[in-house]
C-alpha cells in the first residue's frame, strides 16, 4: 500500500505518498501507542466528519496522548487531503501515534504525530458475498473487559486479536470473525458492530466493552425512524439460532447482511435491506439527518 502515487497529510503538510514514513524506533510501533479512525466520503461529503475527529481526540486522551490539533483542524485536514487526492467517494484513515524521541515503555515527552491518508475503497466485503450474506467464524479470542484494556478507544493495540481472528476466519473460508466478550456475550466482528432481528425486534449488544460505532448509532436512528423496536441488551450466542436476520454495521462494512455464523445459516431479509437502502440514502444526502432522527 506504500507504493502509490498521491499525497498523505503528515503533521500538517501534504507529503508524497511514498515519503510518508516513520522511524523504526517509533513508540507507537513498539508499544501500541497509536489511535486511529476510519471514515468515508460519499458524493464529496465526509460522513459525520466531526464525530470521527472528536472520537480520534478522545481515543488519544484515553491513552494519555494529546493530539496537537482541534477537531476543526482535523476536519479541515481531511477535507484538504480528499481535495488534493481528488477523492469524492472513498475511505479516510487518520492515525495518531507517539513518536521516537525516547525509547522505552515510558516516553512521556515523545511527540504525538498525526497523519491522514485517503483512498478509493468501494466495498469492504465483495459485492457477491454481501448479496448473499457474509460468513462469520466464531473467534477464539474474546473482547477484553474495560478494566483490562481501554475498550472505548479506537486504539491500534485492540486490533491485534482482530487481525488474528480475521486471518483464521479467512484461512477457513469465512469472510470475518465474530467475537464474544470476556463474559461470553456476543460482542462484535473484527471491524463492525452486530445486530440481530428476532421476534420482530432489532437487538444489538450494549457497547460496554467494545466500540459504540458511529454507524451503529446511525443505524439505530434509522431503525427507530422506520418504527422498528430497537433493544440494546446482553446477547448470548445460544440466542442466535432463533434470529430471522443478522447484520453488521461499520464505516467500512456499512450495513452488511450475515448469511452464516459457524454452523448457523441466515437469509438476508427485509429489515436489513431496508436499513441498507436508508443508510445509502443518508450518506449520499438523499435523506437528511433531521429526518433520520425523527
Ligand atoms: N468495532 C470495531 C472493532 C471497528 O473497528 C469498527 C470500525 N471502526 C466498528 C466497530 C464500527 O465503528 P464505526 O461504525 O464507527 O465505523
Amino acid at each position: 500500500f506504500h507504493d502509490r502515487d498521491g499525497v498523505i497529510w503528515f503533521d500538517g503538510k501534504l507529503v508524497p505518498w511514498r515519503d510518508a514514513k516513520v522511524h523504526v524506533l517509533t513508540h507507537g510501533l513498539h508499544y501500541g501507542s497509536s489511535v486511529f479512525e476510519g471514515e468515508r466520503i460519499y458524493s464529496g461529503r465526509i460522513f459525520k466528519s466531526r464525530e470521527h475527529s472528536q472520537r480520534l481526540i478522545r481515543s488519544g486522551e484515553i491513552l494519555g496522548m494529546k493530539i496537537p490539533y482541534t477537531a476543526e483542524q482535523i476536519d479541515a485536514a481531511k477535507e484538504e487531503t480528499c481535495k488534493a487526492m481528488n477523492l469524492t467517494n472513498g475511505y479516510i484513515r487518520p492515525v495518531a501515534w507517539r513518536g521516537s524521541e525516547m525509547m522505552g515503555v515510558s516516553a512521556q515527552k515523545n511527540t504525538i504525530h498525526l497523519a491522514i491518508a485517503v483512498w478509493e475503497w468501494p466495498s469492504y466485503f465483495s459485492p457477491e458475498a454481501r448479496m448473499k450474506g457474509i460468513a462469520l467464524q466464531w473467534s477464539k479470542w474474546r473482547r477484553p473487559a474495560p478494566d483490562t484494556a481501554p475498550t472505548a478507544a479506537k486504539a491500534a493495540g485492540l486490533y491485534m486479536i482482530c487481525t488474528m481472528s480475521k486471518h483464521a476466519a479467512e484461512q477457513d473460508g469465512f469472510q470475518d470473525a465474530l467475537m464474544l466478550d470476556y463474559r461470553g456475550q456476543v460482542a462484535e466482528a473484527t471491524g463492525a458492530n452486530f445486530f440481530m432481528v428476532k421476534d420482530g425486534a432489532i437487538h444489538t449488544p450494549t457497547p460496554d466493552c467494545f466500540l459504540d460505532g458511529i454507524t451503529r448509532r446511525t443505524v439505530i436512528d434509522l431503525a427507530k425512524r422506520r418504527g422498528y423496536t430497537l433493544v440494546e441488551r446482553a446477547i448470548f450466542p445460544e440466542e442466535l439460532a432463533g434470529a430471522s436476520e443478522i447484520f453488521l454495521t461499520g464505516t467500512a462494512a456499512e450495513v452488511t447482511p450475515v448469511g452464516r455464523i459457524g454452523d448457523l445459516t441466515f437469509t438476508p431479509g427485509e429489515v436489513c435491506k431496508t436499513l441498507m437502502t436508508d443508510y445509502d440514502d443518508l450518506v449520499n444526502g438523499r435523506l437528511t439527518l433531521a429526518q433520520a432522527a425523527e
